[in-house]
């Protein structure tokens, strides 16, 4: 049984004008493939090849021999999430479950935006700026490489990749503008809904 890259859940043009077909179908198809195409190589003929994608994960997590397999296989979990965190007309406000949670454990959605853009600026290299829950409550935090939140016992809702291959083609340098676009346009609410259910 062999980890196999899940397809888009939209056309790769689906997310345009704010992330392009061509930023998607690298990010999708080159890197995101690589993640498994790797993590493959590593884990066959080893007792973790017929593991599901999270007990790899947790298998891996803080075993220094096992570095490679860790970073393959979270990234590769992380990569399915984002494209789930996004959909053609999102962002803005939230509504149902997630709101009102917002407005009790932030304050308001205005001081959970201005956290989790933080939290996506001050990444110092590559990772991911998450929106977790942690002991009931719901918390920012941001991720080096292929790090995430499920091995620091939290249950990631909402993610943005803060690498640059998932921002360069579309405003190089320009991180700020892509977090703001993201949650201005992008931001899948209703995944996030069933994340907090899950
Ligand atoms: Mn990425």
């Amino acid at each position: 049984m062999a980890i196999t890259l899940p397809a888009l859940p939209y056309e790769a043009s689906a997310l345009e004008p704010y992330i392009s077909a061509n930023t998607l179908g690298y990010h999708h198809g080159k890197h995101h493939q690589t993640y498994v195409s790797n993590l493959n190589n590593l884990i066959q003929n080893t007792p973790l090849a017929d593991e599901a994608l999270e007990a790899i994960i947790f298998a891996s997590a803080n075993v220094p021999e096992k570095v490679g397999i860790f970073n393959n296989a979270a990234q590769v979990w992380n990569h399915t999430f984002y494209w789930n965190c996004m959909k053609k007309d999102g962002g803005g406000a939230p509504s149902g479950a997630i709101a009102s949670k917002i407005t009790e454990d932030f304050g308001s959605f205005e001081a959970f935006v201005e956290a989790f853009k933080n939290a996506g600026l001050t990444q110092f290299g590559s990772g991911w700026a998450w929106l977790v829950l942690e002991n009931g409550k719901l918390k920012i935090t941001k991720t080096s490489n292929a790090d995430t939140p499920m091995v620091h016992q939290q249950k990631a809702l909402l993610t943005v990749d803060v690498w640059e291959h998932a921002y360069y083609l579309d405003y190089q340098n320009k991180r700020a503008d892509y977090i703001d676009i993201f949650l201005k346009h992008l931001v899948n609410w209703e995944f996030v809904n069933e994340n907090l259910k899950a």
